[in-house]
């Protein structure tokens, strides 16, 4: 945690830190991803995180939503840690001794739903008065690819609709094989010919 400085509603100054110079301690890309996955916490229909989007319609925010003991709908806390560009905010729900259960009795509650309407609600009102600072763009050495869920290969044109999604790679880790599962043996015989020239070899001959 940082503290810059301590100040009262007189606007005295109390206390006061001075800040190190800023050092890089992650990869750009790496931060870029990171915070790409923890919006889809929020945006995506099944995200843990998705009742922040009840309260919180900023479309920067990342967030991580977290539960303990959940077990036979006990629940021992409920936490939600996310970001803005403008601002990072943690909620924790729980006793002080991890032991005493917040929730008995229901299976659907959890970081996203409890701590989550907090964090939410919070950080809607929070960006009223802040900056707005834009996200960061996309760092080179990111690529886009449409890939099938069921085997994270990238999407032919057999895969369904359902099974269809884009996502974000680092561009020496991006798949390169086609869905095995929906004929990417089709689109990628041997020696990177296109199968109608492997079924066809002289019918685009010069
Ligand atoms: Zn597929």
């Amino acid at each position: 945690m940082l503290i810059k400085s301590i100040i009262d509603p007189q606007n005295k100054v109390w206390k006061s830190a001075s800040l190190p110079e800023p050092t890089r301690v992650l990869d750009e890309r790496i931060a870029w991803l990171v915070t790409d996955a923890l919006k889809q916490v929020i945006t995506q229909a099944n995200g843990t995180g998705r009742p922040i989007a009840n309260w919180c319609s900023d479309p920067r925010v990342a967030a991580k939503t977290g539960t303990t003991g959940n077990t036979n709908g006990r629940v021992n806390s409920a936490w939600v840690a996310g970001y803005s560009p403008d601002l990072v905010t943690i909620v924790y729900i729980g006793g002080d001794d991890y032991e005493q259960a917040i929730v008995a009795g229901s299976r659907d509650v959890g970081g996203g739903t409890l701590a989550g309407a907090v964090w939410g609600r919070f950080m809607g009102k929070a960006q009223q008065i802040l900056p707005n600072t834009p996200e960061a763009p996309m760092p080179d050495g990111i690529i886009k690819l449409e890939i099938c869920t069921s085997t994270g290969e990238k999407a032919t044109f057999r895969c369904p609709d359902e099974l269809r999604q884009e996502e974000y790679f680092l561009q020496e880790f991006a798949p390169e094989q086609s869905c095995s599962e929906h004929g990417g043996s089709w689109f990628q015989p041997g020696e990177g010919k296109p199968w109608w020239e492997i079924l066809f070899p002289n019918l685009f001959k010069p």
